[in-house]
């Protein structure tokens, strides 16, 4: 008793450091989320005497398992496998599967931290978590992909369920490995259900609009943050990095919308296209995603446009940056780079992509910053209205999920700004707050959980 704010986030902030030597991401995640609730966590001394954030950092579930399976030449291989169910208080836990050489417990824990709170802002019943593994599936074969999902599913199949646990795609994880995923859970379960994934194909149970979201959604998040300027995004120059579902999709929504999306890019380099990608630039995005043949330099090719080898768009005079790729993608000097730009906006599209640096750097040089976990929780959100409608058994049109998505995504920005305003903390803040508050309530409403 009688600690401060302060001292008490201070003192947990050690406690998790000391608690998880090595992991990296996983305290640069705490530390954002912990150290902005402090005025909040001042004027509620509840979370205090509840001990509340130690109790939120801590996952209450990690699995870890071996995925042996065998190659094209009759090798057999090991991967590693994770889910991590964060926070399972106001819902099923509900998170994507990564497939990614990055992939770590580290990684798995960040991730999971923060979709806790993204799933919490989308005002929908479901809990935080995070999948995956360490299996690079850029240079496998079909076949190797469909083994290796198999052999997956054949462990995490009893830790997930339609009301226990829901995982859905991230990067590496999209509709065909959702289908081999699923494919193999219904033969082991024995039974039809198809609420237990999201991000299926639509022929069995699929939401429509669902690969857009996520896109869509960042966008939709950027026209609030533009309103709020007294602008349109209309004639707005855009550079994204990564060139996968999420860029896809903010690609499409932005060119639709009248913006020029002149970047996209991959770990190699980016493509700059100063005419705007568009039409059956934005369509062949997803042949370099979904083929391992066909690159970003083969895109650079076929459209005639210009490939800058070893470099990252965020060189480019723009107004608004879409970070769209990994965490950490946009490190100090990458964001000084964007402040000498002159750019208005920074919204990130993947998961904290921006280091806590540069996020300093753009609040103090006054550049709107939308984060993560508000700003791209359009993908989760279209995830559990498909679980929704796996309940129903029904599907709704285009038009309707459309609408849902842009209706929830104003009122994440809504209930952002509203606490950045009352804690005159920023935008990225005001979402922490917000999404922390229902799920601390919540763990108290339901006692010593
Ligand atoms: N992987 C996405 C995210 O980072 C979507 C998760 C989901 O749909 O469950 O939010």
């Amino acid at each position: 008793m009688g600690v401060s704010a302060k001292e008490y986030v201070e003192k947990v902030i050690e406690k998790v450091k000391a608690k998880n030597p090595g992991e990296k991401e996983f305290v640069q995640a705490v530390e954002e989320v912990l150290t902005s609730l402090t005025p909040f966590i001042a004027e509620n001394p509840q979370y205090i005497q509840q001990n509340i954030l130690e109790r939120i950092v801590e996952p209450e579930r990690q699995i870890i398992f071996r995925v042996p399976w065998e190659d094209d030449n009759g090798n057999i291989q090991v991967n590693r496998g994770f889910r991590v169910e964060f926070n399972g208080v106001i819902g099923p836990y509900k998170g994507g599967l990564r497939f990614h050489p990055s992939v770590a417990l580290d990684s798995m824990k960040f991730l999971a931290f923060e979709q806790t709170f993204k799933n919490s802002l989308t005002g929908l019943p479901i809990g935080g978590g995070k999948g995956g593994s360490d299996f690079n599936s850029t240079d496998k074969s079909d076949r190797e992909i469909k083994r290796f999902c198999e052999s997956f599913m054949t462990e995490l199949y009893r830790h997930i369920g339609p009301d226990k646990d829901v995982p859905a795609g991230d990067i590496g994880v999209s509709g065909r490995e959702i289908g081999y995923l699923f494919g193999h859970y219904r033969r082991i379960k024995g039974a039809y259900e198809n609420g237990v994934l999201t991000g299926k194909n639509q022929n069995y149970g699929g939401s429509k609009i669902r690969p857009e979201a996520t896109g869509y959604g960042v966008t939709y998040f950027i026209q609030e943050m533009l309103k709020d300027m007294g602008e349109s995004i209309e004639g707005k120059t855009v550079a994204i990095s990564g060139y996968g579902n999420v860029a896809w999709g903010a690609a499409k929504k932005m060119a639709e919308l009248g913006a020029k999306v002149v970047t996209i890019s991959g770990s190699k380099g980016y493509v700059y296209d100063p005419d705007g990608i568009k039409g059956k630039k934005v369509d062949y995005m997803l042949e370099v995603r979904g083929n391992k043949d066909v690159s970003l330099k083969d895109f650079a090719e076929k459209f005639n446009l210009e490939y800058f080898e070893g470099k990252k768009p965020w060189e480019r005079k723009v107004d608004i940056v879409v970070p769209c790729a990994i965490q950490n993608e946009i490190l100090l000097e990458d964001a000084q780079k964007i402040v000498k730009n002159g750019v208005k906006i920074v919204c990130e599209g993947a998961n904290m992509p921006c280091s806590a640096e540069a996020i300093e750097l753009f609040e103090k040089h006054g550049i709107g910053f939308g984060a993560a976990k508000a700003a791209n929780a359009g993908g989760v959100a279209v995830s559990a209205l498909e679980m929704s409608q796996n309940s129903l058994r029904y599907q709704w049109s285009e038009e309707e999920v459309d609408s849902k998505l842009h209706d929830i995504m104003k009122d994440i920005y809504k209930k952002s700004k509203e606490m950045s305003v009352q804690y005159n903390v920023s935008l990225a803040k005001g979402a922490n707050i917000a999404g922390f508050k229902k799920v601390a309530d919540t763990m108290l409403m339901q006692g010593n959980y």
